[in-house]
């Protein structure tokens, strides 16, 4: 039995999965581009208040999920359970919002919760997202829609579903969240006690409930939809008309909610139809009163985040994954003493211009050394021996078509070029 092993709730991403992945972290970053959104990288841990503050004390996450430690100097820090707060506290404390209006921020990071391993949970995961901070307008809500719904189409995916909602504002969310309650007191009874616990807190969430009761005692319940304020209702109008003249299918899911009072208008989820029943493979929002939430000015935004693990799973079962094992362009084999330092000097000759290279490292022989020549999944071996050095030339075999002929050293790095179809 080995003596280490990892946390539970992480993983090793091996070789062969990591080319995946550099692909998936490639397309999405592609794809923010076109959509001219800038990198922002911020740091693996934070102030324990930040979360508190900006993804709410009463939350799952927070009350619950986080992985928080005092450092040495007794100062509580929490590694990052999600993106949004940190990106919004970069913001403000770099005033980015005094050097241009709008900000377009993307950013590629693991999250850490301290969630149940047991039920399939990761205790670190990861996650893409893009934040538009500075505007209030329905066009900045279809920009992060249409790029989350673009980086799936570049990856392939077809089975997916947009769900879009809005919660209002502060005009209008606090009314009918009344008007929530008073439909639900007289069921209060009948509901779950995770959803009895919400009543008071975060009403909203009661309509977001998976338990069965819960959706049939809530299935009469007043929609925010039919209470949004004139601003809202219009936003919300012109979000879908936008979505529809580009095309984007969805359904609007009146029971799309978000807890938190400084979400607003529109939130969106995407969903995938690929792991059996439906699962979300990202969503978003508009949060205009986070900012503010996070001690800086008045700042409308818009954004979401989605999970790269649960893309993996469905791009792999979508089979969108195939053919990331590559091996080297070339793969020296070697027969003597002399052969073998002429190898090491050439490798390096040839990764100078720019091609994959690898060799033997453990004195094998030559019939071993070409077993891993093919196992490698190298394009082409050369073989050299003495003989050849004398002569100054090598055997240069093509490994899919076991093709071989004779090259001229002094001429090798134009034939590889040629053959690799690499501009010399
Ligand atoms: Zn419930
Ligand atoms: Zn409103």
């Amino acid at each position: 039995m080995p003596k280490f092993q990892r946390i539970k709730g992480t993983h090793d991403i091996l070789p062969q999965d990591a080319r995946k992945w550099r692909y998936v972290e490639g397309v999405v970053q592609e794809v923010m581009q076109r959509y001219n959104f800038d990198e922002i990288r911020t740091p693996i841990f934070e102030e324990t208040a930040l979360f508190a503050r900006g993804i709410g004390q009463l939350t799952d996450i927070v009350s619950k999920e986080m992985y928080t430690f005092l450092d040495r100097g007794k100062k509580s820090l929490t590694l990052k359970p999600e993106g949004t707060a940190p990106v919004i506290r970069a913001f403000i404390e770099h005033s980015l919002g005094e050097k241009k209006p709008v900000h377009k921020l993307y950013y590629i990071s693991p999250m850490f919760r301290q969630e149940n391993p047991q039920a399939g949970r990761l205790r670190q995961f990861h996650q893409f997202g893009a934040e538009l901070v500075g505007s209030a307008a329905p066009e900045a809500d279809v920009e992060t829609i249409a790029l989350a719904v673009d980086i799936y189409e570049q990856l392939g995916l077809k089975k997916y579903t947009l769900k879009i909602n809005s919660v209002g504002d502060a005009t209008c969310r606090a009314p009918y969240k009344e008007r929530l309650k008073d439909y639900l007191r007289p069921r209060l009874d009948k509901l779950c006690r995770s959803c009895q616990e919400r009543f008071d807190k975060n009403p909203l969430r009661i309509l977001d409930c998976k338990e069965e009761g819960c959706r049939a005692e809530t299935a009469e319940a007043p929609l925010i939809i039919d209470h949004l304020c004139e601003d809202c209702h219009a936003h919300f109008e012109a979000v879908k008309s936008l979505l529809s003249r580009l095309g984007i299918a969805f359904e609007v899911d009146h029971r799309l909610v978000r807890g938190l009072d400084y979400y607003t208008r529109t939130a969106f989820e995407i969903l995938s139809g690929a792991l059996g029943a439906q699962n979300a493979l990202g969503g978003g929002g508009r949060y205009d009163l986070l900012a503010e939430e996070l001690g800086g000015k008045p700042t409308p935004s818009v954004g979401f985040a989605a999970g790269i693990e649960r893309l993996l799973m469905v791009l792999e079962k979508e089979n969108l994954l195939s053919d990331f094992d590559s091996g080297p362009d070339v793969f020296i084999a070697t027969l003597g003493e002399e052969a073998r330092r002429w190898a090491v000097q050439t490798a390096r000759q040839l990764r100078q211009r720019g091609l994959r290279v690898d060799y033997d490292f453990l004195g094998r022989s030559l019939k071993a050394q070409m077993k891993e020549a093919n196992r490698s999944g190298a394009r082409f071996a050369l073989i050299v021996g003495e003989n050849e050095l004398q002569a100054r030339k090598v055997v240069l075999r093509n490994l899919s078509s076991s093709e071989q002929e004779t090259v001229a050293i002094d001429s090798l790095v134009g034939e590889l070029e040629a053959r690799l179809g690499k501009p010399g």
